[in-house]
This record gives structure tokens, sequence and C-alpha cells, in this order.
């Protein structure tokens, strides 16, 4: 079958000044989604316990932000940290309530200053428990050779649960193992009819919805389209439509 180019219309991990390591502001990211196809952006920068992360003022304030920004749709997000294999995330209990009723994205990362890693066991505990968190949207770049997980098991409750698995195009840019993880994960999530995302995690707006080596990886594995929810609209919508259902939020 002859491959075809893939168009994304969401980029749903990217970062901002908010936390100081990433370059752009939400104004320029949103620009530049204007000018690439770019409809839905989800603005997520890094959950309050990492270092160099905004404090929570950051997270409570998102709703002076307009929904549209270059007539592109900005969601309000963040990348929260998983913080134990009990599947918590730094959106702690005396907050929820105001974070949650923000957010409007949710992506859930292990990151190694807020999880040391561990064992294979406790990586999959821990992305298990993470998953019953209604609110959380995606298993973001668990590529990472620190954190070996059972692959087949955390893709087989990402079905069952509606959730999604990010296709982390900065962490392909790595290569090597990375590359040979993600051909794991896209196996795993193609025999399972998992749902996958794939993200830019940009920390400037030039890298938002540039995805070469994710469309190379996904094209030369034959990977199903249909099973990626942002390279096509109503795809990307329905999801929507199923976290509103899920969360209980309106939006
Ligand atoms: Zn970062
Ligand atoms: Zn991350």
């Amino acid at each position: 079958m002859e491959s075809h180019k893939l168009s994304f219309v969401a980029d749903m991990h990217t970062h901002t000044v908010a936390s100081t390591h990433a370059y752009s502001t939400i104004t320029e990211n949103a620009v530049w989604c204007s000018q690439h196809g770019v409809k839905y952006l989800g603005m997520t920068d890094h959950g309050v316990e990492l270092q160099d992360a905004p404090d929570t003022w950051h997270f409570e304030n998102l709703k002076v932000l307009p929904d549209f920004l270059s007539g592109v749709r900005v969601f309000k997000g963040i990348e929260a940290n998983i913080l134990d294999t009990d599947g918590n995330i730094d959106i702690f209990p005396e907050k929820e309530a105001v974070y949650y009723n923000i957010l409007e994205w949710v992506n859930a990362s292990l990151h190694v200053p807020t999880f040391a890693p561990s064992t294979k066991k406790d990586h999959t505990k821990a992305y298990l428990n993470v998953l019953k968190n209604r609110y959380v949207d995606v298993i973001c770049h668990s590529e990472s050779p620190k954190y070996d997980y059972d692959i087949d098991e955390v893709t087989k409750a990402c079905a069952e649960y509606g959730r999604l698995i990010e296709i982390n195009e900065c962490r392909l840019g790595r290569g090597g193992v990375s590359v040979e993880r993600y051909k794991t994960i896209l196996e795993s999530c193609e025999k399972n009819g998992t749902n996958i995302i794939v993200n830019s995690d940009a920390h400037f707006y030039t890298h938002i919805g540039q995805f070469p080596l994710a469309e190379k990886l996904i094209s030369d594995m034959g990977f199903p389209e249909s099973l990626i929810i942002n390279t096509n609209e109503e795809r990307f919508l329905k999801y929507l439509d199923s976290r509103k259902r899920r969360t209980g939020k309106d939006r």
C-alpha cells in the first residue's frame, strides 16, 4: 500500500516560557500553529513538583486566556508528574477542584526528579494507577529506557479506559533505543486497538506540529491511521467528546 503524508490537526504537548527552559510565549506558539495547519494546541507546562515548573498560580489563572488565539483553539493543560506507584500526580487534593475546573487536557509523565527510576513492576503499577484518574488523557514519552514497563498491559488498559499513548517527536530525536522502544509500543497499540497521539513536546515554537520522525516510523511500520487521534479532526473531536463524558466537564 502506498503511504500518504499524514497531516496533523493537533499538538497537545507543548511548553511555554512559563517553564523557563522553554522559550516561546503562548501567543508565539498559537501564531505558528495558525500558519502551519495546527488547529488545536495543548498548552501543557510542567506540573509544580518539577524543578523549573511554574507555581500553582500559573494553572489557577489559565482561565484568563481566551479559547482561541489567532484562530487556534488553545487548551489549558498540564504535563503532570506521576509521583508514585499509586498513580498520584502533582495536582494535590486541596487544589483538585480548582485545577480540574480549569484544565482541559492532562498529560501524565514520569520524570527522573519526581519519580526515581525503579523496577518494571513499579513503573507498570504507576501507569496503570494513573489511568484510574479520569482527568488524565495521555501517558507521555513512555519509551524512556529508564522506565521499563509492561507495555502490553498498559496499552491494553489505555484501550479499556479510552486513554492515549503518546508518540513523542522530541524523544524520537534521541534515536537508537528510543526508536526501538517506540516500535514495540506501536506494535502493542496496534494489537490492542489503543489510540495514540503524536506530540512534539516543543520547548520552542518552531517545533510545534512538526513530526517527521514519527511520520516515518508510523509509515514504515504501516501503523493504522485510524488509531491516531490527531491526524483527523473528526477523530480528535470524538476523543474530546469521550473526555467530556468521562470527566463530566463541559469543556
Ligand atoms: Zn520541559
Ligand atoms: Zn516530559
